[in-house]
């Protein structure tokens, strides 16, 4: 069940830093495929764990429309000079869509289910995504880095 929050209205949750996964157990995988299933009922292509009220550092990406991966501990290491616009909505902000500029292509490091580091390159749209989700992870919506006035109803 993702949170909404009305525009313009700040929650809590949204707000807060989350923090460092440690726990890697069955009620984690559990948390992973539950995040999963509220991700693709909602019809989004990622989601982060303070969507549904828990401030932990993990977040799930759908890559090239296919394949979900989980950001655990995810941060992003480099980023490309080049930004690309686009339309960006969220979850969170039901029936919004914004223009934001984002790096064309990010380096992101993250663990895997074991624990151990993984570093991935995207670009195009799954870097955009990388981003956002990264960004819910922080404490940060995509309204922050909208270009001014683009946030809209759809
Ligand atoms: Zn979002």
């Amino acid at each position: 069940m993702i949170i909404p929050i009305e525009k313009g209205a700040e929650n809590k949750i949204l707000r807060t830093q989350s923090k460092p996964i440690k726990a890697r157990g069955k009620k984690f995988i559990k948390f992973l495929r539950d995040m999963e299933e509220t991700m693709y009922d909602a019809n989004g292509v990622g989601i982060a764990a303070p969507q549904v009220g828990v401030n932990d550092h993990v977040a799930l990406a759908l890559i090239d429309n296919k394949t979900v991966i989980p950001l655990i501990n995810a941060e992003i290491i480099e980023a490309s000079e080049a930004m690309v616009l686009g339309e960006e909505g969220c979850l969170s902000l039901p029936g919004l869509w914004g223009k934001v500029k984002r790096h064309k292509e990010v380096t992101v490091k993250m663990e895997n289910l074991k624990g151990e580091e993984v570093i991935l390159k995207f670009t195009g749209f799954n870097a955009r995504v990388m981003q956002h989700e990264i960004d819910h992870l922080n404490a940060k919506l995509y309204i922050d880095r909208a270009e001014p006035g683009t946030v809209k109803e759809a």
